[in-house]
Formats: C-alpha cells, structure tokens, sequence
C-alpha cells in the first residue's frame, strides 16, 4: 500500500471544490481589476529561484538535477518567476504591468495545521508604479478578495519595512545583519531580536527605538503612525517611510472602503526582497495569515533588469479554505439540474449516449448509468445522490421516438417526445 509522500495531500472532492471555488472568485476579481494571468513553470533554475527567495525559504527548496544535469527546483513563490519574466521577455512592455498567477508552490515547512508542503496562492503583482495609490490598490483588492468569498471579520496586519530598515541603516547595521534581525522579528523572537541588535553594536539611542517600534501597535491608525514617527524622529528615512503608509491608509480610507487595519510598527515579513509596505490578512480565532504582501523595488533589478517598482499579493488558497470551513461559509457553486440517463437493454445503450451528448449541450449535466444495473437499482442509486430526473430509454417507447421522463422528487413519470425532451426539463 502506498500513501502519499510525507507534507503532501490528497484534496478529495469537498476539498477540491473548495479549492477550485477560492481559485474562480480569484481570478474573476484579477479580470474586474485588469490583471492579466500568466502561467509559469513549476520547476526554475535554482539559481533563478536562489538569487532573491529568502535564506529561509532557500533552504527549505525542493532542489534536484534533471536527467541534463541541470539544477533545478520546485517553485517556492511566484515572485521569482514573474521577475524574471518582466526583465527578459516582457522588459519593453509599457507600465504598469498587472499580472495574475494561480498554481502550487513547494517547500520544505515543517507540517502542521495551515502549513503544508505543496499549497496554492493566487497572486497579484502591479510592475511600474511607485507611488500610493499602486499599494492601495493590492490591499483594496486583497480586501475585496476576502468580502466577495464571504468571510467575516477580517483583518489586515500592516507595517513598513522602511521605519526599521531606516533606523537601522543609520545605525551602519549591513543588510546581512538586518535580514536575520528581520527574521527574528517574523519568528516574533523580540527578546532575542534585541539581544542580537545589541550584539551587532547598536546605540542604546536605537534600542530604545526598536524596543518602542516593537510595542507600537493599534487599530486608530493615524494616531499610532503620529506615535511611530515621534519615536523615529531622528531617522530621516524612517520618517519617511511612516509618512509613505500615512498616505497609503489616507488613500484607502478617504476612498470610502471598509477595511479594518492594524498598524504594527515592527512587522516584520519573512521574505526579503520588500522595500515599503508589508501587510497580512487574518480572521479571528485563526493565528496563521491567509495571505501576504507588500512593495519590492529593487527585485527587477536584481535580475539584472532595470529598476522598476512593483508591490503585490500573494493569498493562501488552502489556509482561505480552512477560513471559510471556520466560518461556515458555503462555498458550493449553483449546482445545474442533474440527470441520469438510463437504457433498459443493452441493445439501446448507443441511444442513450446520443441522448446524453444531446442534453449537455443545452448546458444540462447528465451522467450516463454505466453499471449495468437493473432500472429499480439505478433509479434507488439517483435517488441517493440527489439527482433530479432521470430519462429511462426502452425499446418501446424508442419505436414512437419517445422517452420516459422521471421526475425523482416526487416519483412520477410521463413518456415525451425526444424532440421536445429538453424543452420539458429546462422548463421545470
Ligand atoms: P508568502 O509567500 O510566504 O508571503 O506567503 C503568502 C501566503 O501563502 C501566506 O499568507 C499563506 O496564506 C500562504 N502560505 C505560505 N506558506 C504556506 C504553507 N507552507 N502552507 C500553506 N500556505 C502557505
């Protein structure tokens, strides 16, 4: 017996649909904001994947050779791929540049309840535009993600990689050193984040800082940001990193939309390659984020393409799953009106394909009884799995071109014309 490889799942059809029902939503909403789908390979050089993805996911890479000898691994990201896209094949499109990917992702995380070793993300990614507005809109969009699937409560966790990134750079701390800080910081480590600040020789001026930053939270947005930058004060760069959220926020919230936000000061994303704001949605009662993102403007160029700003979204379609199975959210497409189409002899069994293939393009769906069961037997079987008419084929009825019409619900029967059958079941 066999049973699938360890950190890997089966998605069985309630879980399947679900999956493919977050994936729909998701990429109807990547049609209404303009964003293009693109699809791209599983497996990338290593070395691609292994330029910008952060240690921690690098480490955790499904990494082989191919039969060619080649290094290659499994997709931890989109991210990579997408920028590697933009600085080669698409490097003279016009700006912006919206792009929208949906597929699995792989890496080596420990397994435990949201964390798996292959999930699903969709993916929006806006390349081209520095400015406020650009990061309103992934977040707006990420918020409209989560109003249109129905789940309530959901909140969105929002920080700035500038305010640290500005006081530390000041501080002469290199980008080596603010990495595993930063990664401290994810892990919510604070006490060992700040024994490793003193440890890199900070001032007792920037401990102060950073032991405030990271007691800095709330949900009166403005109010804590006023606090954040009195506590910055004397790192111009982080001052202005506040004022960039500032007026992110102010965007968002003039334009009327519904968000709930809190601000955290020392939010820290565990991947590397962000520059400003970084967010993460979450719902109550559940500690793990459906999804993150934030702005990357110098990931381009680090493929060697120019520089060309860009902020996105990545949303974890397994752990919205979970989110929308907690919050008893029905995540079942309308269903059409099923039939089965069964023959009474053998000899009759061509006529019911037809008849099925005829059914179905009028947009019906129809299974054909392929049991061989007896007529008492398959009408018991529809019966259980809800089906709501079948269509019984014998060879009396076929001799006048007729059928006979089974309404399962209430048991009743007539015999109709198969030139008006499908008139008489779209008509019910
Ligand atoms: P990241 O690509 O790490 O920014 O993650 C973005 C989102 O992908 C997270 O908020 C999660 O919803 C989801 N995600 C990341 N890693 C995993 C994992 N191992 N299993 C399931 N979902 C994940």
């Amino acid at each position: 017996m066999f049973n699938t490889v360890r950190g890997m799942r089966d998605l069985l059809p309630i879980e399947a649909e679900k999956m493919r029902y977050i994936e729909q939503v998701s990429r109807e909403l990547s049609k209404l904001y303009g964003y293009d789908e693109i699809i791209t390979p599983v497996l990338e050089s290593y070395d691609l994947l292994a330029a910008k993805t952060s240690e921690e996911i690098r480490e955790r890479m499904y990494t082989f050779k191919d039969l060619g000898d080649r290094k290659v691994a499994m997709r931890p990201e989109f991210t990579a791929s997408i920028a590697r896209l933009i600085s080669t094949k698409m490097r003279n499109e016009p700006k912006p540049m919206r792009f929208f990917s949906v597929g699995s992702l792989y890496r080596y995380d420990e397994p435990q309840y949201g964390r798996y070793r292959e999930f699903w993300q969709s993916n929006y990614e806006l390349f081209g535009s520095d400015r406020p507005e650009a990061d309103a809109e992934i977040l707006m969009l990420t918020n409209n993600l989560l109003e249109r699937l129905e789940l309530k409560n959901y909140l969105f966790k929002i920080g700035h990689t500038g305010i640290l990134r500005g006081v530390l750079n000041q501080e002469g701390l290199d980008d080596e050193k603010q990495n595993s800080l930063r990664q401290l910081l994810d892990k919510k480590s604070w006490e060992e984040a700040l024994e490793f600040a003193l440890d890199t020789g900070v001032s007792q001026q920037c401990l102060g800082v950073l032991k405030s930053l990271l007691e800095t939270k709330g949900e009166d947005v403005f109010n804590v940001l006023e606090g954040v930058k009195e506590t910055v004060t004397k790192y111009e760069e982080a001052v202005c990193a506040v004022d960039n959220l500032w007026k992110i926020i102010e965007l968002i919230k003039e334009s009327g939309e519904k968000i709930e936000l809190t601000v955290e000061a020392g939010f820290a994303r565990g991947l590397e390659y962000y520059t400003g704001m970084i967010f993460e949605a979450y719902i109550p009662g559940l500690d793990i984020a459906l999804g993150g993102g934030g702005r990357y403007d110098r990931l381009i160029e680090i493929f060697g393409g120019e520089p060309i700003p860009a902020v996105g979204v990545a949303q974890g379609i397994d752990r919205i799953a979970l989110a929308l199975t907690k919050q008893k959210v029905s995540t079942k497409l309308p269903k059409k009106k099923s039939i089965v189409v069964i023959s009474v002899k053998e000899a009759t069994m061509a006529k019911a394909l037809e008849l099925s293939s005829l059914l179905r393009k009028s947009g019906l769906l129809v299974e054909v009884a392929v049991m061989g069961r007896s007529i008492s037997k398959a009408l018991a079987d529809a019966n259980r799995r809800k089906i709501a008419y079948a269509v019984i084929i014998g060879p009396k009825e076929l001799e006048q071109e007729k059928v006979v019409l089974r309404e399962m619900k209430n048991s009743t029967q007539r015999t109709v014309l198969i030139s008006k059958l499908t008139k008489e079941i779209l008509k019910d």
